[in-house]
């Protein structure tokens, strides 16, 4: 049997190596985008996590002719009625500056008091085949906005995310911690699934 193409559709290097991480082990033969310099960049104009990820997932399948794995993540605040949401990567007006996102984060959240700081990094991935069958999953982790850094791993707003259960921000996990209970760890092990399933039956 030919080994499963699959692209995961998204440029962010930290993206790229989480969901690598978590594919390991599986038959598939998984690249980035950054081998593909042809696809043209996705415009992320939808509303919802959910039209974000089919799109993207669409577009890389229907450019490459093979199969295209997509995430769209963000933060979700709930004093800040659910902002930054699927703004969460240009927050602060310039896509992918996590400095500024993260200090506009701290400046919103600035009069909100303990208790009230809740929110959850939600992350919805679509798989598309090269023949148009799509797939969809959605992970949450649920968390505190923290008014100080903590932490220099991982990517966006985790050195502001406090995780209850962990006793930790995102940033001060390994990788693998951050696997086990992160939105895209979720997401991607329910997507494990239906992959598992879909090479089982070709
Ligand atoms: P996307 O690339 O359109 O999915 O936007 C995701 C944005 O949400 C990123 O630029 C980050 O600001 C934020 N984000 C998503 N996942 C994470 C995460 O695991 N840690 C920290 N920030 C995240």
């Amino acid at each position: 049997m030919k080994k499963m193409r699959l692209i995961l559709a998204t440029r962010n290097s930290g993206k790229v190596a989480e969901i690598m991480h978590l594919l390991e082990g599986m038959d598939v033969d998984a690249g980035s985008l950054d081998e593909h310099p042809e696809v043209p960049e996705v415009v992320e104009d939808g509303s919802t996590f959910l039209a974000n990820a089919l799109k993207k997932a669409r577009e890389v399948a229907a450019a490459t002719g093979c199969w295209a794995l997509a995430d769209d993540s963000g933060l979700v605040v709930e004093a800040l009625g659910g902002a930054p949401g699927v703004e969460s990567a240009r927050y602060a007006g310039k896509q992918g500056d996590y400095q500024a996102n993260n200090e506009k984060l701290l400046r919103e959240m600035r009069g909100v008091p303990d208790g009230k700081r809740g929110a959850a990094f939600v992350c919805t991935m679509a798989l598309a085949a090269p023949d148009g069958r799509e797939w969809t999953t959605e992970g949450r982790c649920e968390g505190e906005i923290i008014r100080e850094y903590r932490g220099g791993g991982g990517f966006g707003f985790d050195p502001l995310f406090y995780v209850p259960e962990e006793r930790a921000t995102m940033a001060e996990l390994p990788m693998e911690r951050k696997n086990a209970i992160s939105h895209r760890g979720r997401a991607l092990r329910k997507m494990k699934e239906i992959l598992v399933e879909i090479l089982r039956e070709s």
